[in-house]
Parts: structure tokens; sequence; C-alpha cells
């Protein structure tokens, strides 16, 4: 008998002895053996997606390398969306009938990397090299080594796996890619479950979305001359001012709440009195509650300000300019905070599995693609691909391949654990 599908509703119990039965099975051990016996391949593909720029905003020649292997290990329905997205179907025949509802397992391709930047790689060891190797190449190597595991195994999977490399993870990408998944991609609804896989390691699964929301604050006034406009109100005063203000309030330590300002700009010349000051603003929160307040408390703290500066000047009658001080606050960024609940089905399999394999894993907090399901209620975690990896963002990135065997293992069994499978 077919295990069954699992859903939000359709709990099956003991998480741990199912994880035992699956380890057991012999085309699991087949399974695992190639994923080691493929070690070399594995470091091939990591070393040639690292050498492909993709800087937000231009994955392109890494979406199509990534279709051009979900192809060649067999996926069906291999396409890319008109983000760049690329989806590739693992179809298999035990399947419930009927059922549309599928696992998600992704990986992002993007980097933080501009275009231009030198992506060379080297090996040194077991040690791999280079901007971007573990964050995100050895997460996809992750999902393309358990597609192509899986995609050779008789295993029959209960539910159809649906392999995705999306765009738009990394900092003013904003999790586009996810976004759009989600919102209007044909799997938006039968995605039941979404494990990420992000970086390297094997000892952290996300269970908290650290939600974000990013602002642009501008201050302008009509400006002029440092002597013969004294008095004219200055923008970057204003600014300080209201992010003085600001600065100066409480946030929670619980759920942990934090701002920073992080860019400003303004004027021209020390004898100039500016005609436009601008800042950027980083709002974070676990909660989404705590960080709709910090907004508010910005919005209020911005407008104080401004109220604050002569009503001739704020109506522009001000002698010496028809140009009003007014102000601005563009959202430049917005990830949903959220959080898996204890009772979800793929934190007990997450940890059953770190259980079966002696993992002593930890929860996190983190701003990942898992954002974006989870803000709307579905079940999602990101995990590491294995191995260890260090200088995220830095040109002297590094992924130590040592062992990835363990973290594709883990991979694997949580994805089988999510599908249901037979022998
Ligand atoms: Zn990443």
């Amino acid at each position: 008998m077919p295990s069954r599908p699992p859903s939000n509703t359709d709990v099956p119990a003991l998480p741990q002895q199912e994880i035992t039965r699956i380890a057991e099975m012999r085309a699991v051990h087949s399974a695992l053996l190639y994923l080691h016996n493929q070690e070399m391949e594995f470091r091939r593909w990591q070393r040639e997606l690292t050498e492909i720029a993709a800087p937000p905003f231009g994955e392109a020649a890494r979406s199509e390398w990534l279709a051009t292997r979900f192809t060649a290990i067999g996926l069906e329905s291999v396409h890319t969306d008109e983000l760049g997205n690329v989806f590739g179907l693992l179809r298999k025949i035990d399947a419930t009938p009927g059922s549309d509802s599928m696992i998600g397992m992704s990986a992002h391709l993007d980097t933080v990397f501009p275009l231009g930047t030198r992506l060379e790689t080297r090996e040194e060891g077991n040690r791999l090299l280079g901007p971007g190797i573990s964050d995100n190449a050895a997460g996809l190597v992750a999902i393309l080594a358990v597609a192509s595991a899986l995609k050779r195994s008789p295993l029959a999977l209960a539910t159809n796996v649906v392999f995705i490399g999306n765009v738009g993870e990394e900092g003013e990408g904003n999790l586009r890619g996810m976004r759009h998944i989600f919102a209007s991609s044909p799997w938006q609804n039968s995605i039941q479950s979404l494990l990420v896989v992000d970086g390297a390691g094997t000892d952290t699964y996300v269970t908290q979305a650290l939600g974000s929301r990013r602002f642009e604050i501008a201050f302008r006034g009509p400006g002029g001359h440092s002597w013969s406009d004294f008095g004219v109100p200055n923008p970057l005063v204003l600014l300080c001012r209201a992010l003085a203000r600001f600065s100066e309030g409480a946030v929670p330590d619980s759920p942990r709440t934090t701002f920073n300002i992080g860019v400003m700009h303004g004027g021209t010349s020390v004898n100039s009195i500016p005609e436009i000051a601008t800042a950027r603003v980083d709002l974070r929160s676990a909660s989404m509650r705590e960080l709709y307040k910090l907004e508010e408390r910005l919005r209020e703290c911005v407008s104080e300000v401004w109220s604050e500066v002569p009503l001739a000047y704020r109506a522009g009658e001000s002698p010496g300019g028809s140009s009003k001080v007014r102000f601005t606050i563009e959202s430049i960024g917005d990830r949903p905070a959220a959080e898996l609940p204890e009772s979800a089905r793929i934190l007990k399999v997450v940890r059953a599995v770190d259980a079966h394999l002696r993992i002593k894993s930890i929860p996190r907090l983190a701003s990942t693609d898992a954002n974006v399901p989870l803000a709307l209620g579905k079940e999602a975690t990101t995990i590491g691909a294995g191995g260890d990896g260090g200088g995220a963002h830095t040109l002297r990135e590094w992924f130590d391949c040592t062992n990835r065997d363990l973290g594709l293992k883990r991979i694997l069994l949580t994805l089988l654990a999510l599908t249901g499978v037979n022998e």
C-alpha cells in the first residue's frame, strides 16, 4: 500500500518510524550510494555554476544552465518562466491519481556579486573556492543531485515533486522569484510544502521567517545660499532630526526587532543649503506586528519633524522660493515575517530525520525564500546543502565538500518523507 501523501490535515503519526522505514529501503541505499559516487561530478557542476555570473536581475545565463541540466537528468516539463525561474517536474507513477498536490524543492540562482566580478573558482583538496560557491551553488547542486538520484531510482513516490531554481533571493531581488511562483505560476496552489536549500551545512532549519521592510526617506526644500538664504529649512537637518528621534525609541528583544540607517545622501557643496536629503532605513522583526509598529513610528517621526517646519515653508509661500518643504517615504523592500507552527509536518519530518542521522540541529530565524510560502500559511523550511562553508557574500567564499554526503542524505530523506514513498 502506498504511504499516504502528506498534507496539512492528514498527518501520519510517528514520523520517526516513517524515517526509519524509508532509510531501510534498498532503493534508498542505492540512491545514497549514487550520491556518494557522483561527488566529483557535483564538484564540476558547482564550479561551472559559480563561474556563470548571476547578479540580481541578471540570472538568465544561470537559468539556462540549470534548465539544460534538468532536461539532461530526465526531469519533465522543464521550462523557464518570464522572470527566469526554472522548473523541472519529477513525476512518479505512484502519485495519487487526480491529485495535483506536489512538494516543491528550490534553490536560488542569484548571487550578490555585480556583473564584472571575477568569478574564478579553484580547488584545494576538499575545499572549493569562489564567490557564490556555497551561497548558492551548493544549494543548486544539491537539488540537481537529489533530482538526478530520484529520477534514476525505482522508488515510487506518492506525490510529484517540482524542482525549482528561482531568481531574486538576494538583497534588492526582494524574493521576487518566489513571490512570482506563489502569485502567478501554474503551481501556486498545488505546492503543499516547500523545502528550500540555501548555503552549506546540516546544523540548522528555518522555523521563523525574518520579516523586513525597507524605506527611502527624502526631505526636499527650496535650498539656497548658505549666507544669503540662511533660515531656509535644511533637508539634511530635518532628515537627521527625524532619524535621531526615531533611533531613540526602544525595540523589543523578543520578538527580536531591529533597525538600521544604512545610507544617507544629500547636499552639493559646503556653502549651499541642500534641496534634497535622503536616507535608506532597514527595519526587521520576527513579528509582523512589531514590524508594522516600527514602521508607524518611523512615519510619525518624519511627519512630526516636517510639521514643526514653519507653515510658510510647508505651503511654499516663503520668501526666496516657491518650492515647498516636503517629505516622501518610499518602500524599497518588503519581506513578510512568519512562523512555522510546532504542529507543521515539515518541522516534524526534519526533526525526525535529524534524530535519525544524529544531527544536533537548531531552529533558525532567517530571511530566505521560505518567507513567501510561510507568510501564505504554507509549510516551508530552509536547510543547508551539507558540507561546510564560509565567507558568504565575499570574494573569499569557500565550500568544504567533506560532509556533503550527510547533507544530501538529510535532504533526500526529508523529501521522501514529505512525498510519501514505496519501493
Ligand atoms: Zn542564499
